[in-house]
């Protein structure tokens, strides 16, 4: 561990006396999302209309927010969760989430994740979406599920495209247990176009059998914006 919770900043490494949020010193903050898709949460301009994706596709979760916008220290932080073995990070993401979680109100019955494929698991050792909802699910106290698997190894996310990442998506996820009339809580690290959290809550009926509602710590700037 290169910046133990609690005493170093885990963004900037400095030390961290009595000034701290979960973990980040005062200096260092992330981006709010403040403005943003009713739906889908990702962060549009002045506006409280939909996205352009939302006005034009279907979803098949409820809503889905974020605290964050993707940028900055929030992703730097994700990246080290991701890619640089920081585990711990995901406690720190998690306490956040909760202020999230207590401010919306969605009354959920189990929390659950976005599974990995297991060969992407092995290279990585652990799944940071488990990791984080985890965490959430013991400081919100509400049930954790290991409700879906990845049975589709798809290549590398960040590299697609809007439209690629829905097709790879598609038919990627499969439900272990059959849920019906609950209110379930996909809990991811980055909402970028939907395309995972959408086929996610496709496959936990949300929309139908189910209520899916997506939690993520950031989500992504829209590009194209409708006005
Ligand atoms: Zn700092
Ligand atoms: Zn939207």
């Amino acid at each position: 561990m290169l910046y133990p919770q609690g005493i170093k900043c885990a963004v900037c490494g400095r030390d961290i006396f009595g000034d701290n949020i979960y973990g980040i010193c005062s200096g260092c903050s992330f981006k709010a999302n403040i403005r943003f898709c009713p739906k889908c949460g990702r962060a549009i301009g002045a506006t409280s209309k939909y996205c352009d994706q939302c006005t034009t596709t279907e979803r098949a979760f409820s809503e889905a927010r974020a605290p964050f916008i993707f940028e900055g220290n929030a992703k730097l932080l994700v990246h080290r969760l991701k890619y640089g073995g920081a585990k711990y990070v995901a406690k720190i993401i998690a306490q956040y989430l909760a202020d999230e979680y207590y401010k919306l109100r969605w009354e959920i019955d189990y929390i659950t994740f976005v599974p990995m494929h297991p060969l992407k698991l092995k290279e990585r050792g652990y799944n940071q979406a488990c990791l984080i909802a985890s965490a959430l699910s013991e400081i919100v106290n509400v049930p954790l599920i290991d409700a879906l698997e990845r049975t589709k190894f798809s290549k590398n996310f960040a590299r697609l495209g809007r439209k690629e990442r829905m097709e790879e998506a598609k038919d990627s996820f499969k439900a272990k247990e059959k849920l019906k009339k609950k209110r379930i809580l996909l809990v991811d690290d980055v909402f970028t176009t939907g395309a995972t959290s959408n086929a996610c809550a496709l496959a936990l009926g949300g929309g139908s059998a189910n209520e899916v509602y997506v939690l993520t710590f950031c989500t992504a700037q829209c590009k194209t914006e409708l006005y």
